[in-house]
């Protein structure tokens, strides 16, 4: 456990036990726990971050890591553990969500999140939401506290003001990065040009009881345009969690809702009988690119398996399993 959070905590490179696999998999051996996490795929690249950026998604990786494994070491819920990765993802200035979202064409943010429970099938959902600090407490608070699954705009900040769930001035989301971004993008639109940028976060969580757990949390593409509901709150394209698989999807949404990437992976694996790393290969690295769509998932079993496939120049991702196994990495040779 020590060595799991020093680890994490230093965000290490580098397989551990794991040499011999296909990258982005990592074999199952029926663990008492697992977390995987990913800060979003995309140009993540070595010349794309300023090493302050680069150290600081690195650490906070770690962090939500790390976060999660004391839960789940403790006998925690894969739930917990998914929602509190992701909301510490979204308190970080360096992704694309909560604080730190993206801007749309209009220089907002609109937030995007979902969380769902496996063995129950449970599912909560918010979209386009502004000012809430944590939209995956939010989406939660929607699963456990109301009958409806995904609540959207002014109605789920109402909702989630009645709940009591913490608000911040919209400015406390904006970063100078992110507004750089949306110049850059607003000029290449201008060209004609389209700039998918991105960065999603998500968890996907395994715990001692053998329960998994998804959550995803985004502020969408930049320079979209008001009102657009990405994949990430649609239950089945960017979340999906059942009683053997979860996922976790970033992408380009458009994409990943039309082929309904997240449940597309886990129906994969009941009704064909594929393995998951398998099926998860095949809809990130054929069906989407197909279609014309980029991006990758983090996915997980409930023996343990980890299939993190992306078909982007990177994608900001880290695990731990109980059995020693822990990564923390963002480009495509790590
Ligand atoms: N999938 C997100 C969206 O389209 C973006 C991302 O994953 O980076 O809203």
């Amino acid at each position: 456990m020590r060595r799991i959070l020093q680890a994490t905590a230093a965000a290490v490179a580098g397989w551990l036990g794991t040499a011999g696999l296909a990258p982005g998999a990592v074999a199952g051996e029926a663990p008492e726990w697992a977390i995987v996490v990913h800060g979003g795929a995309g140009a993540v690249t070595p010349g794309s971050y300023t090493p302050e950026d680069e150290a600081g998604m690195r650490a906070d990786l770690g962090l939500a890591v790390e976060a999660a494994v004391r839960i789940l070491s403790e006998g925690g819920s894969s739930l917990d553990a998914a929602t509190e990765a992701v909301r510490i993802l979204e308190d970080s200035p360096h992704f694309n969500a909560g604080r730190g979202a993206v801007f749309t064409a209009d220089g907002r943010n609109e937030l995007d999140a979902s969380i769902m429970v496996g063995r129950s099938g449970a599912a909560g959902a918010v979209a386009g939401v502004q000012g809430i600090r944590n939209p995956i407490l939010a989406a939660r608070a929607v699963m456990e506290r109301s009958p409806h699954v995904m609540l959207a705009g002014r109605g789920a900040e109402a909702f989630a003001r009645a709940q009591d769930l913490e608000f911040m001035p919209l400015e406390w989301f904006h970063t100078e990065r992110r507004r750089r971004a949306l110049e850059a993008a607003q000029q290449r639109a201008a060209l004609g040009e389209s700039v998918p940028a991105r960065g999603t976060v998500g968890a996907v969580a395994l715990d001692m009881r053998g329960e998994l757990a998804a959550a995803t949390s985004t502020g969408g593409m930049t320079n979209k345009r008001w009102g657009r509901i990405g994949d990430s709150p649609v239950i089945g394209a960017g979340t999906w969690a059942d009683a053997r698989c979860a996922v976790s999807s970033t992408g380009w949404g458009e994409y990943y809702i039309r082929a309904v990437a997240a449940y597309d992976i886990c129906a994969r694996v009941a009704y064909l009988g594929e393995p998951l790393d398998v099926a998860a290969s095949h809809v990130v690295m054929e069906r989407i690119p197909a279609m014309g769509g980029d991006g990758g998932v983090i996915a997980l079993s409930a023996d343990g398996a980890i299939s993190m496939p992306f078909n982007t120049e990177g994608m900001a991702r880290g695990y731990a399993r109980s059995d020693g196994t822990v990564k923390v990495a963002l480009f495509a040779d790590e």
